[in-house]
């Protein structure tokens, strides 16, 4: 697929468009103007990739509001070389935004037919992250601990194995709520197991399923 000057032309409205909601970071600002999210959208769909709203990806599952990145991402506050964990890699749009701001990004997808597709798309797009089946809701031990870790699927409560995998003054940013709404929470690993909590506004996720998630 092609990326042309109209495509670029969108991506500079959607830039204005999550701008106006508030998004201040211009590094992720840039992202959200580089990538070129048709490359995730089916021929069919094309014509929708530059607006803000989330998109079916197949297995039931979407790529997130371009303006729900950007405030996840800004959030996050990402230093190059941070080690980033992901859970919910989706169409890996969102893993992106995170490579292209310097991050050694880990992303792990609980549907086979998403995962066996994006690990193959990224590299042909020429990003490297380090993917990985299974269930998310229990963190990835293995390559913990990790400076921050970013939820993009609404969990019902804060799971406790992603609190374990953090550095000191990591951070976890994930909503929690109910399956219609979840409120998008950032809490910030201190010494001394102290937790810090920062609560702000409303989204709509697709369901973080598995063993501390929403049960199938
Ligand atoms: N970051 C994605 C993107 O940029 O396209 C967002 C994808 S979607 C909003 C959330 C993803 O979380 C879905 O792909 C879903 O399958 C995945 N998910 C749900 N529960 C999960 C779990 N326990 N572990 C890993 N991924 C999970």
């Amino acid at each position: 697929m092609e990326d042309s000057y109209r495509h670029k032309g969108m991506r500079r409205q959607l830039v204005k468009v999550v701008r106006s909601k508030g998004i201040k970071d211009e590094r992720v600002l840039d992202a959200i103007g580089k990538i070129p999210r048709h490359f995730f959208f089916e021929n069919a769909l094309v014509e929708h990739a530059y607006q803000d709203k989330a998109f079916p990806i197949g297995a039931g599952q979407t790529i997130s509001q371009p303006y729900t990145v950007a405030f996840q991402t800004e959030l996050l506050n990402v230093k190059p070389g941070d080690k980033i964990l992901e859970i919910g890699t989706g169409s890996g749009y969102q893993s992106i935004v995170l490579l292209e701001l310097g991050a050694e990004v880990y992303t792990i997808e609980y549907q086979k037919e998403l995962y066996e597709r994006t690990r193959f798309a990224l590299p042909e797009m020429g990003y490297k992250a380090n993917f990985f089946f299974g269930d998310g809701s229990l963190g990835l031990p293995r390559f913990a601990p990790y400076d921050k870790i970013i939820v993009t699927a609404g969990a019902p409560t804060v799971p406790d194995a992603l609190i374990d995998q953090l550095k000191v003054n990591g951070c976890l940013v994930i909503p929690v709520g109910n399956t219609k709404t979840q409120q998008m929470l950032r809490l910030t690993r201190l010494e001394g197991n102290k937790l810090r909590k920062e609560v702000f506004h409303d989204f709509k996720f697709v369901p973080l399923l598995g063993d501390d998630g929403w049960k199938k």
